[in-house]
């Protein structure tokens, strides 16, 4: 854990503060969403100004979750009071609103990844949390902001979708403790699972069988590896947000311990990484100029998907000669 400032130090400073701007990283997941969302809630209850500020729309899956605190107009707020980056581990995972940070009269970073840097005036990094959302109910308990209804399904959505239906290694004891305050909040969890997990769409089952087609499985089926191109997208009219979790059925399947998973976006290739049980991916992301954690980790490799896939299946091999 690193960190330069309590969580009731940095309440105190989002309190004393009029106007609060906060920023997830770049293509929002669960927990970077759900943690906004519900720091944002929070604030606003207490009569403060506050958005989360983002530079693409919300992911579809998502949208089920409150977005009326979201935005893509930088100039919401003029030179806010404070800016918070949530669970973004560098400036690059923000980077075309790291100007609009930067014009924060306090800059504060909230964050749960081991390999994060330490920008921003004050610092709360904590790579034992399972999730970003943790820290934010942490946050708001040390704080004594009220965590209703609204505020807990947020957290919760970026509690379960970060440790994967509470699955993943990252879960603790305090991560069930901290779901079971969520219950007595008043969250209505039917309906938050439903619109999570049990809205899967037509078009996305029919991608994800398109992209199994690609599948490949390495080192004597200990890594599996799969890949979606524009063209596949294009052809079952689906965006890249409809590949989230195509990683985990890699990983879930029998014997894999690595997963990883390429998706082209813009011209580059985005590795989506998983490892299941005493595998390493951050080693593997962290060579390529990416992070994240020990099982769940990302990289961008900037060449065409053929190349990126040979350069992922050479890791996956060569990761059992070491
Ligand atoms: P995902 O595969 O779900 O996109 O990301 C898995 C984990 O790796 C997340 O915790 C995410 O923050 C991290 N991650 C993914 N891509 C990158 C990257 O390019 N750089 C860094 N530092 N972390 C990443
Ligand atoms: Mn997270």
């Amino acid at each position: 854990m690193i960190k330069n400032a309590s969580l009731a130090e940095i309440g105190r400073m989002m309190l004393d503060a009029d106007t609060i701007l906060l920023f997830p990283h770049v293509s929002p997941d669960g927990d970077a969403l759900g943690s906004c969302a519900a720091l944002c809630r929070a604030l606003r209850r207490e009569g403060k100004t506050s958005w989360i500020l983002l530079d693409e729309p919300v992911p579809e899956y998502l949208s089920f979750m409150d977005t009326e605190y979201c935005t893509e107009d930088m100039d919401i707020i003029e030179a806010p009071d404070v800016c918070v980056c949530v669970d973004c581990s560098e400036e690059s995972r923000f980077a075309k609103r790291a100007g609009k940070f930067s014009e924060g009269r306090i800059r504060i970073c909230l964050d749960h990844h081991a390999t994060s840097g330490s920008f921003g005036d004050y610092y709360y990094i904590d790579g034992g949390e399972a999730a970003t959302a943790q820290i934010i109910f942490k946050l708001l308990r040390e704080t004594g902001l009220p965590v209703d209804g609204d505020v807990a399904e947020s957290i919760y959505v970026g509690m379960s979708t970060d440790t994967g239906s509470f699955q993943y290694s990252n879960t603790t004891a305090e991560t069930h403790r901290i779901a079971a305050e969520l219950f007595e909040s008043g969250m209505d969890h039917n309906r938050l699972i439903v619109a999570l997990y049990q809205s899967t769409g037509y078009r996305r089952l029919r991608m994800e069988s398109e992209i199994l087609r690609n599948m490949e499985l390495l080192a004597d089926g200990k890594a599996a590896m799969a890949y979606v191109t524009q063209e596949i997208l294009d052809e079952e009219n689906a965006v890249l947000d409809d590949c989230e979790g195509v990683v985990d059925i890699l990983r879930n399947i029998r014997g894999v311990e690595l997963a990883a998973f390429l998706k082209e976006k813009n011209g580059e290739i985005k590795v989506s990484m998983r490892a299941k049980s005493y595998g390493n991916v951050d080693g593997i992301a962290v060579k390529y100029g990416g992070g994240g954690h020990v099982k769940a980790a990302g990289c961008t490799l900037v060449m065409p998907m053929e190349e990126a896939v040979d350069v992922m299946r050479r890791e996956l091999c060569d990761y059992w000669e070491n």
